[in-house]
């Protein structure tokens, strides 16, 4: 996570947790009876469940031949979208204007909301975090960022990450799988629940766990319904970043995709060497390759580009560094975005001294680099990405705590 903004000391109160929710399997709770699993009655041999899906995997299109099929008019499906995306409805029960008969039959079939939250924290500065549990119990991580007006969430992925960026706790231990369309949607729409009623999301930025880019096909339908204005959240592309270690395939892909999306690059350092020590992955792809894909990018929609440089204390902080970044942007429409690194336990990286940050950020200015130093925002909570998570992967059990803002949340 590297968004913006002021470090205040954050909440005292400790994070939340609570047990799996009704349909969640959750590793933690065994005993539960869970309709999200396709077990025969044993009593009743003769019948058997039929498979509940999460309707959020589901297409406009696809829900829209579901309903017909069973005799409903197309156009319950766009009412039962809007009360998903737009409507903040948090179970089927909810949309009371919808015949009793249909939202019966809705939660026979479909599971609305999937994942269990495990934890929920809150900063002083507005930051929130959820530690989502999958139904496989796999964990991810989502923020709601407050910063003035605007309103950004950071969403993850995938499980874990594969690029192996050293600094990272999000690739410590791989990548354990691609997200869902239907996953990435309810972080989504989780992270919605926690606004006010007269708050809005602005942003979305694709900052959380795992590389969006390894995942596309799924980020891409994911977004489509965020940007959606009729029957999804209704975000402009321009309002949504998707932050890549830098795949130039997938840069070209997501170039011919019909969507303007803001690309940020996660850069790191200026020269292969360097990367290829900070990023791995870079080994095989070379930053040369990177540049040229986002060029492309840039040439197709026409958005500036933002790189980002997560600054790492004696590592990639010289001033030979920032001269080589000078070089390498100063011809290009593009933002660089300067990050201190947000130290994770047990890694030894440090944050930058203010000295090296002053002696960078001049250099870059003096070399008409158009260059934004981040604060840093939510650390206090583990708001780096995937930090939560490994540490709440070293606790033996869920503890269920009653709590309106957490338990109510599936
Ligand atoms: N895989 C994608 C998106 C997820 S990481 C990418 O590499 O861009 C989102 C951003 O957070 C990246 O720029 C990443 O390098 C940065 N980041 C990861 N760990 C960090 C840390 N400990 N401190 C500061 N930034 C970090």
């Amino acid at each position: 996570m590297s968004e913006p903004s002021q470090g205040d000391r954050p909440n005292s109160v400790p994070p939340i947790v609570a047990g799996p929710g009704k349909n969640n399997p959750g590793k933690n709770n065994p005993g539960e009876n869970n309709p999200g699993e396709n077990n025969p009655t044993i009593n009743d041999p003769g019948v058997v469940e039929p498979e509940r899906s999460h309707l959020l995997d589901m297409s406009s299109e696809g829900l829209t031949a579901w309903l017909v099929e069973r005799g409903w008019p197309k156009f319950r499906s766009a009412q039962i979208q809007r009360w998903i995306n737009q409507r903040r409805a948090k179970r089927f029960e909810d949309m009371t204007d919808l015949p009793k008969d249909l939202r019966k039959q809705l939660d026979t079939h479909f599971d609305l909301f999937r994942t269990t939250l495990v934890a929920h924290q809150q900063a002083n500065d507005g930051t929130e975090k959820l530690l989502l549990q999958l139904a496989d119990g796999g964990r991810i991580e989502c923020v709601l960022l407050r910063d003035g007006p605007r309103r950004s969430i950071c969403i993850s992925s995938q499980v874990g990450c594969a690029m192996g960026c050293v600094f990272c706790a999000s690739g410590l231990d791989g990548v354990e799988r691609n997200l869902t369309r239907g996953e990435i949607l309810e972080q989504m729409l989780k992270l919605q629940h926690l606004l006010e009623v007269d708050e809005r999301l602005s942003h979305i930025v694709m900052m959380g766990m795992g590389e969006p880019l390894a995942n596309l096909p799924r980020v891409l339908d994911a977004l489509s319904v965020a940007k959606d204005p009729d029957l999804g959240l209704g975000i402009s592309p321009r309002r949504i970043t998707i932050s890549t270690v830098g795949l130039p395939p997938a840069i070209d892909k997501l170039a011919a995709s019909d969507a303007p999306y803001h690309l940020a690059i996660s850069l790191h350092a200026p020269n292969d060497p360097l990367r290829n020590r900070l990023v791995p992955v870079n080994k095989s792809i070379g930053i040369r390759a990177i540049i040229e894909a986002a060029d492309r990018y840039f040439a197709k929609t026409k958005r500036r580009l933002t790189f980002e440089y997560v600054l790492l204390g004696d590592l990639n902080d010289s001033p030979a560094c920032a001269q080589e970044l000078v070089q390498l942007l100063r011809h290009r429409t593009a933002m660089l975005n300067v990050i201190p690194y947000n130290p994770v336990p047990g890694l030894p990286y440090q944050t930058p001294s203010s000295t090296a940050v002053h002696q960078f950020r001049k250099i870059l200015l003096d070399g008409g680099i158009n260059v934004m130093f981040r604060q840093r925002k939510g650390d206090e909570i583990q708001a780096a990405c995937g930090q939560l998570r490994r540490l709440r992967e070293r606790e033996p059990q869920i503890v269920s705590i009653g709590s309106s803002s957490v338990t109510d949340s599936n």
